[in-house]
């Protein structure tokens, strides 16, 4: 694996591939990675000529420093796993490199994605993750790229920002990587007391639960039973939503498709999942 830490060598090495026409698939991270992020990366080999993965923690996209201070870094470890997977190329810029003069202010047209949910709780968060994906996508300009659905809102929101902005590339998106108790891999997760780990898989298990009944029980008495189930397991339940899986609009009892949303809290760490259903 070749690791750049400067676009200016990056683009050096991709302008000679495009020019042999060899296609790139993209996989953006901010490290600390596991089989989810691993996942990505495979699916980015098999599709394409050269893969390429990039660690950048975003400080775009922190709401709250302390988050951004504690984020996991551990780039060392990271390069091992990228190499044991067979990844090609590793994009690992400094913060600098990505905003040279600062991030810049301008806004991104998201319409309500960015007030609502992850937009709602984390104010600034999806116009931080447009910004550094509008670099990204706009000096490395891949055919393909990919990212996970564990982050659902974020997948609908890059697809806006492709039309919006008119960029190219293709995004595919993969389903989420789950411990064997089920619970959604993340970065995050490290930072969980061992208590609170053990508590964490109860959040996937409540999204099965309504899952398993929402096709024949009204919205509002799941909800309820869910979250009052949440709160007694010890979480923090910041919301816990069930909507339309396109538009994250309120899911209308008796609709074909939909998507239970839930963020909650376990001690400080916040944790996000996701899962799909369909009563057609
Ligand atoms: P992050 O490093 O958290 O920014 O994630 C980088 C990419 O990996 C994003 O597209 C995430 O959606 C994806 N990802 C994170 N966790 C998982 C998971 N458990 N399964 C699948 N994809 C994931």
């Amino acid at each position: 694996m070749i690791l750049y830490k400067t676009f200016h060598d990056l683009e050096q090495f991709l302008a000679r591939l495009k020019g042999r026409a060899k296609s790139i698939g993209f996989v953006p991270t901010m490290g600390a990675l596991h089989d989810g992020h691993l996942a990505l990366v495979e699916k980015a080999k098999t599709d394409n000529d050269v893969s390429l993965c990039s660690i950048f923690v975003n400080p775009a996209q922190f709401n709250q420093t302390r988050d951004l201070q504690k984020y996991p870094r551990q780039l060392a470890q990271d390069i091992q796993r990228l190499e044991e997977a067979g990844c090609d190329l590793l994009f690992a810029p400094e913060v600098e490199e990505i905003y040279p003069t600062g991030v810049p202010a301008r806004q991104f047209d998201l319409g309500k994605l960015d007030h609502m949910l992850e937009g709602k709780s984390r104010p600034g968060h999806f116009q931080g993750v447009c910004r550094v994906m509008e670099v990204f996508l706009s000096r490395i300009r891949p055919q393909n790229f990919y990212m996970g659905l564990k982050d659902f809102q974020q997948c609908l929101v890059v697809k806006r920002l492709l039309e919006t902005e008119n960029i190219e590339s293709a995004l595919h998106t993969l389903p989420t990587k789950r411990e064997t108790d089920g619970l959604a891999m993340s970065s995050r997760n490290m930072r969980l007391t061992k208590e609170d780990r053990l508590m964490a898989p109860e959040l996937y298990k409540t999204l099965r639960f309504i899952a398993e009944r929402i096709c024949r029980t009204p919205v509002d008495d799941l909800l309820q039973n869910a979250t009052q189930h949440l709160r007694q397991t010890g979480f923090v339940v910041d919301y816990l939503h069930i909507a339309n899986p396109f538009t994250l609009e309120n899911y209308n009892y008796g609709e074909a498709q939909g998507v239970i949303l839930v963020a909650a809290y376990l001690g400080e760490i916040r944790l996000i999942d996701n899962l799909v259903f369909d009563c057609s």
